[in-house]
């Protein structure tokens, strides 16, 4: 993958929120009670250029609701 604003080819790192490093991931849920959460891995990228950090989820179909 390639940076939007210099082109450069952005690296892998783990975009972390707590000091657990479990990482972030994406949670969909339908309405209801009785539907399970789904939920989706986040990879992050990194351009060694400019800093720019693009997120993608890795399972995007398995937590798509509708
Ligand atoms: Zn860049």
């Amino acid at each position: 993958m390639e940076c939007l604003r210099c082109k450069e080819e952005m690296f892998n790192a783990k975009l972390c929120g707590d000091a657990y490093g479990t990482g972030l991931f994406l949670r969909s849920k339908k309405k209801g009670m009785f539907e399970m959460a789904k939920d989706s891995t986040v990879s992050c990228y990194v351009c060694p250029e400019c800093g720019y950090v693009e997120l993608k989820a890795d399972e995007p179909k398995k937590i798509r609701v509708n």
